[in-house]
């Protein structure tokens, strides 16, 4: 039947050195009952949806039943949250394995919410319903955002409570990554294994992630390279659709460059750059402005790591990461502007167009604009003459923007449609998704779906998207979002 599933794993990770990962013994739930499943996910990855949805397969999602092929491993981990290092490691996640999909690629399945693990410290090893759903709904809409991320295939509920503010249902997510190695993986290496292993991680990653430059003679070098560039790259994505990740600390940044970890992440309404939804990020650390900045912080930690492979000289090694680093800042900014001027259907770089972007974005600061809806208004043309809208500020912008889309060969056709294809007209908004949350709590999973099916195609701009375009009603208190 482990066939007919469609199931076809590997397990390359459980190669590593055994410092690296536990071997898991399986924590059974009670009453395991799927709630929410992937089609369109399953079988990219080669899973039969049907025999997946059966009993035994159920069983699996949840954690009750083993493959034989199979990893059934917790990998083991450390790093900085908030500033401060720690060892951490799946403390409630289990690696089932590794599913090659028919394209041949390798996919990490894992369950996240599944049991204790000897990473779990303090923690019951469990998840409750509500953010599990809440991680579905986000990274699915990533996903649909042409964002780098992790996947969400099912949930299932396991028939038992958890303990969190007050009792919860407890579920299981299965979580589809391109590989769960973190920024921190390398951090616990460096601290806890010596370079033959930190060499081995080194070159497994490589192999798993970068075999075009696997092979290079400058390999560790062109590594940190990459991983710098592909997150320049993610967070340059997070910044133009308003997505606040709310944990960036070093175990949640992974070196394949997907977004991972959907804890108290969420997506900005209005337009402020200071904005903070995390109830447990007091200082605002990982605020929207400061996500490049902690990008950064993050990527110095992980090149710190690599420090004994870059040169045998550890001063030598220094400069090395240091200019590695250091390619951040532009690497980043460029990306940033590119997205950005395609937002504003803007073809081809002018040196005046980042001041026609920051000019928008303080003007929409000031007045309080919604930042999805403002971009779909200026694709649309759609001017409500309320708000910024009416100002004699956004009145001349618009004439210097006007003005600049003038100057390039491209017709008006083609800046809308490059225009669609930037702004997305659907962001998984705070208030639908606790109304889907909510709902789904109660056993209705209609609102959800709906919310699914809106937000998995942002940029089709259909006329059933719009009520989901509405930001909430304002309120005098601000959303906040927890982990759990
Ligand atoms: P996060 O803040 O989600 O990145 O989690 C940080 C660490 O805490 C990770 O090592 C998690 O595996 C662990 N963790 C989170 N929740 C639990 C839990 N309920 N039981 C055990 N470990 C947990
Ligand atoms: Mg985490
Ligand atoms: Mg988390």
């Amino acid at each position: 039947e482990v066939v007919e599933m469609g199931w076809n794993l590997d397990n390359s990770y459980s190669t590593l050195p055994k410092i690296f990962f536990s071997k898991i013994n399986i924590n059974k739930v009670k009453s395991p009952k799927l709630i929410i499943f992937n089609n369109p996910l399953a079988k990219y990855l080669g899973l039969n949806s049907d025999s997946l949805k059966s009993y035994d397969g159920v069983s699996i999602l949840a954690g009750n039943k083993t493959i034989k092929e199979g990893a059934f491993i917790a990998q083991a981990y450390a790093g900085h949250q908030f500033g401060h290092f720690t060892m951490l490691g799946d403390g409630r996640a289990l690696l089932i394995g590794e599913q090659i999909t028919p394209l041949g690629e390798r996919y990490d399945i894992q369950l996240k919410g599944s049991g204790r693990t000897p990473y779990s410290r303090g923690g019951d090893g469990r998840a409750a319903l509500g953010p599990m759903l809440r991680e579905y709904i986000i990274s699915e809409a990533m996903y649909g955002l042409g964002i780098p991320t992790t996947r969400s295939l099912a949930i299932v509920k396991t028939g038992e409570s958890v303990i969190r503010e007050t009792r919860k249902e407890g579920a299981i997510l299965t979580r589809i990554a391109s590989s769960h190695i973190r920024f921190g993986t390398f951090q616990y290496a460096s601290r806890f294994g010596s370079t033959k292993q930190l060499k081995e991680l080194a070159d497994y990653s490589l192999k798993r992630h970068f075999p075009n430059i696997k092979d290079d003679e400058n390999k560790y070098i062109n590594f940190l390279n990459e991983v710098i560039k592909f997150h320049a790259n993610l967070v340059s994505k997070w910044q133009t659709v308003g997505f606040i990740h709310g944990v960036m600390n070093t175990d949640n940044m992974t070196i394949s460059g997907e977004t991972i970890d959907y804890g108290p992440c969420a997506f900005m309404d209005n337009y402020n750059p200071n904005t903070v939804f995390s109830s447990i990020d007091t200082y605002g650390r990982y605020a929207f402005k400061n996500q490049p900045i902690m990008a950064q912080w993050n990527l110095c930690r992980f090149a710190e790591t690599l420090l004994p492979l870059l040169h045998e000289n550890e001063k030598d090694a220094i400069e090395i990461a240091q200019d590695a680093i250091s390619n951040f800042n532009n690497l980043y900014y460029l990306n940033w502007l590119s997205k950005m001027r395609s937002k504003l259907g803007i073809f081809k770089e002018e040196a005046q167009d980042k001041t026609i972007i920051e000019d928008l974005l303080s003007m929409m600061e000031k007045y309080n604009e919604d930042y999805t809806n403002t971009f779909i208004a200026l694709t649309f043309n759609k001017n409500n003459g309320k708000g910024m809208f009416s100002s004699t500020e956004f009145y001349n912008w618009y004439k210097v923007w006007q003005e600049r889309l003038k100057r390039q060969s491209q017709s008006n056709k083609l800046v809308h449609q490059l225009m669609k294809e930037s702004n997305p007209a659907v962001i998984p908004r705070n208030h639908r998704v606790e109304e889907a949350i909510e709902a789904a709590n109660r056993g209705n999973f209609d609102i959800m779906r709906k919310l699914l099916d809106a937000i998995s195609r942002p940029y089709e701009h259909s006329e059933y998207q719009e009520k989901y375009s509405n930001p909430p009603k304002p309120s005098n208190c601000p959303y906040r979002t927890f982990c759990g």
